[in-house]
């Protein structure tokens, strides 16, 4: 679709809308607002989320043609889906919303995690395929899984499961114990969880990024295997893999003068 053409107010920032709940639309956020009008939208799903710098907005948006108003109600310039790489809802939405608005998007998916030689990692499609994996390999599992994820395991009743998260699950686990943490999380304290709770198996999402892949790192170096959901497909290009490279994407869209505020070093952990 043809871009859309808005007067030019001068001396007027670029309005810039970020898709967040991950610990890069926070740092994206924080380098963008020297240049831009920050907007970080968050899906509302988690319990006090991480705030970025900025103005903040909290919901859906009513699918890709709700993103679509919203876009042109509030003159979005340019918009970065800084999503989680499992929030395909959104990813996809945000690819038709912007198309309907004419707004330049450039998706934000952080690298994913690359494989060891000695990793024992079961590959699986979804979370179905992952509670179908585990049914012989392990008895003590680790879920590092969201709470939505949890009732394909119910069947699972001579498991037992340690659950970690940001919000605590609407039921309690009958079979297993439920532990409230925000990440990122040390490889000292993911080993000496697992060791801990003597977990046998580890199950998660490939999420890649620094703040949760401790997990992944422990379950190697105990020598454990992990059930690994594959991500879902990617969204049409443009998509970056560096919060540095979403910036210079923004410099290329807009005739601003370059950020030059530093990266963040280290960032709060994802959350919706
Ligand atoms: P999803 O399945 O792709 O999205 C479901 C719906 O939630 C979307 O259709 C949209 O509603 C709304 N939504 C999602 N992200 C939004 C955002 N940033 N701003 C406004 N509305 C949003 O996503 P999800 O997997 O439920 O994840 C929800 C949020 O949690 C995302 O922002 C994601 O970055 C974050 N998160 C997800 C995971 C994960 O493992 N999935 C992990 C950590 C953080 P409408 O259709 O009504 O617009």
């Amino acid at each position: 679709m043809e871009q859309r053409r808005r007067p030019a107010v001068p001396g007027a920032r670029p309005r810039l809308l970020i898709l967040g709940g991950t610990a890069e639309a926070i740092a994206l956020a924080r380098r963008a607002a020297a240049s831009f009008d920050v907007t970080t939208s968050l899906a509302g799903t988690t319990e006090n989320p991480a705030r970025p710098p900025g103005r903040v907005r909290i919901g859906g948006f009513g699918g890709a043609a709700g993103l679509g108003r919203y876009l042109d109600e509030n003159a979005i310039d340019l918009l970065i889906d800084a999503t989680h790489p499992f929030a395909a809802r959104m990813q996809a939405n945000a690819a038709e919303g912007c198309a309907l608005a004419g707004v330049p998007r450039c998706r934000l998916l952080r690298p994913a995690w690359q494989r060891h030689a000695d990793d024992r990692w079961i590959e699986v499609d979804d979370i179905a395929q992952a509670a179908a994996a585990i049914r012989s390999p392990g008895r003590r599992v680790f879920l590092a899984l969201g709470a939505r994820d949890l009732p394909c395991f119910a069947p699972l009743t001579d498991h037992w499961f340690l659950v970690r998260g940001v919000s605590p699950p609407a039921q309690p686990i009958a079979n297993g114990l439920f532990l409230q943490a925000r990440g990122p999380f040390t490889l000292g304290d993911e080993r000496r969880l697992l060791v801990e709770h003597r977990i046998e198996v580890v199950v998660s999402r490939q999420s890649g990024g620094e703040g949760a892949r401790a997990k992944v790192d422990a379950a190697r170096a105990l020598g454990l295997p992990v059930v690994m959901i594959r991500r879902p497909p990617a969204p049409p290009p443009p998509i970056v893999d560096t919060v540095a490279a979403a910036i210079a994407w923004l410099d290329r869209q807009s005739a601003v003068r370059p950020i030059a505020a530093p990266l963040a070093q280290t960032g709060p952990a994802d959350a919706g």
